[in-house]
């Protein structure tokens, strides 16, 4: 009984490679002698046959895609949008925070500025930024006569 399903499995095998021509000539001498003495196999090869004939002979028939198949499902463009609409609001709020900071920064007092400057004070006002940038510019110029200091204000 096992030896037989298992001719069985390997004819059934042979008759869907026979439909696509892989089959040699032994396999396919092996499978016709199956299919004569096994009529399950014999009557799934028929059917398997027509099936295959059907399917090959019928006419191609164009796909059709839409061309919203593409397109983000609505509910998903409509989080898309509110993220974004979220970003930007919180974009703008952030940016408003920082100037105003900077507004305040640029009102207060200057302690140790020129007006309030005395010998020896420790402040130095050529650097009023947290970062160390300077206040005023140097820029060098290579002369013929020889090096020339320029200094510019902001
Ligand atoms: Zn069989």
């Amino acid at each position: 009984m096992e030896v037989r399903a298992r001719s069985c499995d390997r004819a059934t095998e042979f008759v869907s490679r026979e439909l696509d021509g892989e089959l040699s000539m032994f396999e396919r001498a092996l499978l016709g002698r199956h299919l004569q003495r096994c009529e399950p196999c014999a009557v799934y090869a028929r059917q398997v046959a027509a099936v295959t004939e059907m399917v090959r002979a019928a006419p191609l028939e164009p796909i059709r895609v839409r061309n919203d198949v593409w397109r983000l499902p609505r509910r998903v463009s409509r989080l898309v949008q509110k993220v974004a609409v979220t970003a930007a609001v919180a974009a703008v709020g952030i940016w408003l925070v920082v100037a105003s900071l900077e507004t305040t920064r640029g009102r207060a007092p200057v302690t140790g500025g020129v007006a309030g400057s005395k010998a020896g004070a420790v402040t130095d006002d050529r650097h009023d930024w947290s970062a160390g940038l300077p206040r005023s510019m140097q820029v060098v110029q290579l002369l013929p006569g020889g090096l020339y200091g320029t200094s510019l204000g902001y």
